[in-house]
């Protein structure tokens, strides 16, 4: 019943490549996507679009669920959104588990991160840099050709592609997709590869995004500079970030000027970052044992790094140390008591000692520091559940809902779990079927809502809600089997 460490549950939530129907769907057209003149597609139809592609990237590769690690990329991509032109736009940030270094941005605003950039950053404005970059990309509008080249597919079919090609996939037409779509693909390989003009304006607009986020807009040329570099020295094994945006020195000594146009003396780096690149380092090495060995290593060599320190406690306590964990982070905290990412490792580290009690405290304790804060909702609701109060859980994770940002897949699997254990059973359907929306199941989602209105003792209300949400189900899928 007890999980044995907390990476099961957040880390490992994997939607690995479901048989998708690839080449079934063909014949009609997309909705107008308007021209490079700079006629635009209606917002309704480029969110519609953006969540499709959401979905075929969810059925395609495995992303990282971690609360914390979320967290900080969305907060991180929203402070750069309120800087750019278009602070009104909504923007979706993601992290992709994969260690290529990559980034990407799809349709809808929808901006992709894999954990390899992460891990390659060396600081905070690197990789607010490459976000800014992507952000750029999205409101000067270059991904227009890729849609014109999607053009001649259904809806369906040119997310799914989209997707794959973004993700890398369809450079091995075997992994991704059918053959007869290869050359699509290719097509839109070709569209998605930005024009040395639109890398430039990328560069210059998200270099004035850092600027006025208060962020070192050097981060962003020096970034590109050491990917640049790192194709000497690696030859062939060119990162995928160059592939669709190639780097040249030109291009670099231009973003250099432009981010001494705006000065230095901007916010290079927080230890934030540092600890979400411990942690995720920590997360994803081979073993517990491998991490553990590691940190200890680098403990030795630089006693002072905080961050070090973090990753070492994370990982003793992954790899079944918890005194050597909990030591460490009572002395972090001693430091820097109130710093979430403490707080709420060590109360985790407290569940799995059996310390119910101390544990879910600092779980209260926290959140009423920090009112609302996602990450420690989520850790706090499945330790609820864990300690046997699925009825408490479900009123919290219910509480969170309230909010666009919490509708995630680890939300919805929580509400799942608790009001499977406590709520009513219709509820539990609507949980699921949400569950299953977002991993693009349309036609599951429409099952478990068809049961749920079976059901009776619901108020008019719910079941009004219930009866919506299956009729929009129903027209998106409707739409995907017309075109
Ligand atoms: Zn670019």
């Amino acid at each position: 019943m007890k999980p044995r460490h907390i990476p099961a549950l957040f880390l490992a939530l994997a939607l690995t490549t479901a048989g998708s129907s690839h080449g079934q769907v063909t014949g009609s057209q997309l909705p107008d996507f308007g021209d490079s003149s700079g006629s635009l597609i209606s917002p309704a139809q480029e969110r519609e679009f953006g969540a499709m592609f959401m979905r075929s990237i969810r059925a395609q590769t495995t992303l990282v669920n971690d609360p914390h690690t979320v967290n900080y990329v969305r907060q991180l991509g929203d402070r750069l959104v309120t800087y750019s032109d278009t602070p009104g736009y909504p923007f979706t940030f993601f992290v992709v588990q994969d260690p290529s270094v990559n980034a990407f941005a799809g349709p809808g605003g929808y901006i992709g991160i894999h954990t390899g950039l992460i891990l390659t950053a060396e600081n905070e404005s690197e990789l607010a840099g490459v976000m800014a970059h992507e952000i750029a990309h999205v409101t000067q509008r270059h991904l227009l050709r890729a849609y014109e080249s999607a053009s001649q597919m259904s809806l369906p079919t040119a997310a799914a592609m989209i997707a794959a090609v973004l993700l890398g996939a369809a450079t091995d037409p075997g992994a991704g997709m059918a053959a007869a779509s290869a050359v699509q693909a290719g097509n839109i390989q070709r569209q998605l590869n930005f024009t040395r003009a639109n890398e430039k304006e990328a560069d210059r607009i998200g270099i004035q995004t850092l600027g006025r986020s208060g962020i070192d807009p050097f981060g962003m040329p020096a970034f590109f500079e050491r990917l640049h570099q790192s194709t000497r020295l690696y030859g062939n094994n060119v990162p995928e970030f160059l592939l669709t945006h190639p780097v040249t020195s030109d291009r670099i000594a231009e973003s250099v000027q432009r981010a001494e146009e705006l000065g230095r003396g901007k916010e290079r780096n927080t230890l934030e970052f540092d600890l979400i690149k411990a942690r995720l380092d920590v997360m994803l090495a081979d073993s517990p044992r491998t991490s553990a060995d590691k940190y200890q290593k680098l403990f030795k060599q630089q006693p002072h790094n905080v961050a070090t320190k973090y990753g070492l406690a994370l990982a003793s306590m992954l790899n079944g140390d918890r005194a050597t964990g909990k030591k460490l982070l009572n002395q972090l905290m001693a430091e820097d008591p109130d710093r979430i990412i403490y707080r709420t490792t060590l109360a985790n580290l407290e569940m799995e000692n059996d310390q119910t009690t101390a544990a879910l405290k600092l779980f209260r304790d926290t959140l009423a520091l920090y009112p609302g804060d996602l990450a420690t909702g989520q850790y706090y609701t499945a330790a609820l559940i864990q300690a046997g109060q699925a009825d408490k859980a479900r009123k919290q994770v219910l509480t969170m809902l309230k909010k666009p940002e919490a509708h995630t897949m680890t939300n919805y699997e929580l509400w799942a779990k608790a009001s499977s254990i406590s709520g009513p059973q219709w509820e539990t359907r609507q949980a699921t079927a949400e569950v299953y929306y977002l991993a693009g199941n349309l036609p599951l989602a429409i099952d478990q809502l068809e049961q749920a209105m079976k059901m009776d003792g619901m108020s008019q209300y719910v079941r009004a809600r219930i009866q919506a949400r299956l009729e929009e189900f129903k027209r998106e899928l409707l739409e995907q089997k017309e075109e």
